[in-house]
């Protein structure tokens, strides 16, 4: 059969704001490299929002984690615990460092971490715990630090995927000794590439402004006191970030608010068994980074079949969730996590994005729905 064009991409930045006015505006002013006004604006806007000290500005999320674990001091000879069920960026960014990611499963239900697959996975040279707000829903953060202060475990948190959400009415990011976010293209907000770090103490946030610039003194030129890198954003990117945070309101809504219309669109089928939905968890605020359904019967080929169709009778474009990090050949291991490869077997996430009208989520629903009967029925 012939493809339909994508009607619907998974996933798509949007750039309604005065994104393309600043963006001009650094053009203009000949600040395109990593030095510039609109870098600190972004810094300040997104510390502001998120209620937290001296956000560092960077090229990537990956940059963002490398720096986090630095700050906690990860290194040659340490074990970090991560999800096994998580974009490939976590384990890669424990690598850099030279330490060795372990892998902890995930709750089927909420897709995260939680102290007790944690700790499964804890062995004698685990030193911290990076843990993922997977699809913008916080993990259980108080379970979680009690286990690591019990074991003497530093805590980041990788919030990539959950700029906006919030435990206990307070936005996550702060709750461990350094966070990272991301700013690619399909995340809540975006300035292309782009991420950012906080870190809670003082020094070690010294320290990684001076690593995001190749280690040099602000003081002095020429002068390296530590071996950095170039993981500066560039003042077009924090141009851009800055006309994006400007309706950060808007945008954390419309994922709220195509979320809570395919959920209602799929009671029915979540009634009946047949697909698991995301779930909502008392004094969790979450923030729909993408949305996704699990098929709760059938093999793997299931989704394959239901993403193939829906491209190519409806122009939807889906995505299959994340194959297990214990199955990519580079983490190979010999381990069986339940959790994380229902999941990566099952898993279809849906086109969200910030302007996805009410009708097209509709129209993706019906077509999802007549999907999975077909496929599973
Ligand atoms: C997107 C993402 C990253 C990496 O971000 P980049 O900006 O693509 O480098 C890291 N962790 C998670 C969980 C992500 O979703």
């Amino acid at each position: 059969m012939k493809s339909n064009p994508i009607r619907y991409p998974a996933s798509r930045p949007h750039l309604a704001g005065r994104e393309r006015e600043y963006v001009l505006e650094a053009l203009e002013s000949g600040w395109i490299s990593g030095a510039g006004p609109f870098v600190e604006r972004f810094e300040a806007h997104v510390s502001r929002f998120l209620d937290l000290e001296g956000g560092v500005a960077v090229c990537s999320g990956t940059a963002a984690l490398h720096l986090a674990l630095l700050a906690c001091g990860a290194g040659p000879g340490d074990d970090v615990a991560t999800p096994a069920f998580t974009f490939v960026a976590c384990p890669n960014a424990v690598r850099m460092c030279g330490a060795r990611p372990v892998f902890a499963d995930c709750c089927p239900l909420t897709w995260n971490m939680t102290a007790a697959t944690i700790e499964q996975a804890l062995t004698p040279r685990t030193r911290g715990v990076m843990l993922v707000h997977l699809f913008g829903l916080p993990a259980d953060v108080t379970e979680i630090r009690e286990l690591c202060t019990s074991r003497g475990l530093w805590l980041l948190e990788d919030c990539a995927q959950a700029m906006g959400a919030a435990f206990d009415g307070r936005r996550v990011g702060g709750f461990g000794a350094a966070s990272a976010f991301s700013f690619y293209g399909n995340k809540v907000i975006s300035t292309g590439e782009g991420g950012m770090t906080f870190v809670q103490d003082p020094e070690a946030r010294r320290r990684v402004r001076l690593l995001r610039n190749q280690g040099l003194d602000p003081q002095r030129h020429h002068w390296h006191p530590l071996a950095g890198f170039n993981y500066r954003m560039t003042n077009l990117s924090a141009a851009v970030g800055c006309g994006q945070m400007e309706q950060i309101a808007f945008h954390v809504d419309e994922r709220h608010r195509i979320a809570r219309r395919y959920s209602r669109n799929f009671a029915e089928l979540a009634g009946s068994g047949r697909v698991s939905l995301p779930v909502e968890v008392p004094g969790r605020e979450r923030v729909t980074w993408l949305y996704g359904i699990v098929l709760e019967r059938g093999g793997s080929a299931a989704a394959d079949l239901i993403r193939t169709r829906a491209l190519e009778r409806y122009g939807i474009q889906t995505r299959p969730f994340y194959i297990p990090m214990h199955r990519l050949p580079m983490y190979a291991e010999d381990i069986h996590l339940p959790g994380a490869e229902h999941l990566g077997d099952h898993g279809i996430v849906l086109p969200t994005y910030s302007g996805l009208g009410d009708g097209a989520v509709d129209e993706i629903s019906g077509a999802m729905e007549s999907l999975v009967r077909e496929v599973m029925d």
